[in-house]
């Protein structure tokens, strides 16, 4: 097979179109930090679903069920309770009552988990090292091309749940309190918002993934705001 048959053929098995090539970049991403994560949770004594599930307790700031990690991290209930079960006996976490519910049982990161934890946050670095070599332009645009496919994913139920501005009750327009009492302009630049409770502006490069302050808006306040977003 000469060489230009076997890209055409090649070409034929992934597909050329931009979402086709963005699909395979975001492959070899994964396979690459897929990598990373390996190394560095055999380093660490850990694998990396337990290295993840430690992480996320430290992000969250407080106890969590095991059916809350499960959904957050995607993973089924029995690989959920046998991670736990082994970062209980590593002493990293300790289980407790529910603070809103004292039948139910969450866990939280022991002194010994959250030092664990930070080290383990600091694996994905070799990637923000990467992308620092690109312009702020370049990474507001992955950025804001990234936040949206996450919300696109979760709209078609692929992907779990977000705490993000993206279906947050608090994420509006940035004129819009101005627009009600008819003090502003009421069309706002298509990438200007306002984070009502935190008073915050915010635009495509400063949207929260992940943020302690959200609250799941409505229906209808998740509908605008996506609309909102498709602009950017
Ligand atoms: S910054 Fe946090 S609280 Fe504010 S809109 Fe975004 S997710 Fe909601």
């Amino acid at each position: 097979m000469t060489k230009v048959a076997q890209v055409l053929d090649e070409v034929t098995l992934y597909g050329d179109h931009p979402a086709d090539r963005i699909t395979q970049g975001l492959l070899r991403l994964n396979t690459a930090m897929r990598n990373r994560a390996w190394n560095w949770a055999e380093s660490a004594g850990l694998t990396p679903t337990q290295g993840e599930i430690l992480m996320l307790l430290m992000q969250r700031k407080k106890p969590l069920r095991l059916n809350d990690i499960a959904r957050e991290t995607a993973l089924t209930a029995a690989t959920t309770s046998d991670a736990v079960s082994t970062l209980e006996e590593k002493g990293l976490l300790e289980k407790r009552r529910a603070l809103d519910d004292r039948r139910a049982l969450a866990v939280k990161l022991t002194p010994r988990g959250r030092t664990a934890a930070k080290r383990a946050a600091q694996w994905p670095g070799f990637v923000s090292g990467a992308l620092s070599a690109l312009r702020d332009d370049e990474q507001t645009a992955v950025y804001s091309g990234l936040f949206k496919l996450i919300r696109e994913l979760e709209i078609r139920g692929t992907m779990p749940a977000h705490r993000m501005c993206g279906t947050c009750r608090w994420f509006e327009p940035a004129n819009a309190d101005g627009a009600r009492r008819g003090t502003r302009a009421k069309v706002a630049k298509p990438d200007s918002f306002r984070c009502v409770t935190l008073d915050q502006a915010l635009d495509r490069s400063t949207l929260r993934l992940d943020c302690l302050a959200y609250e799941a808006g409505d229906v209808g306040t998740q509908a605008r705001n996506w609309k909102l977003l498709k602009q950017i």
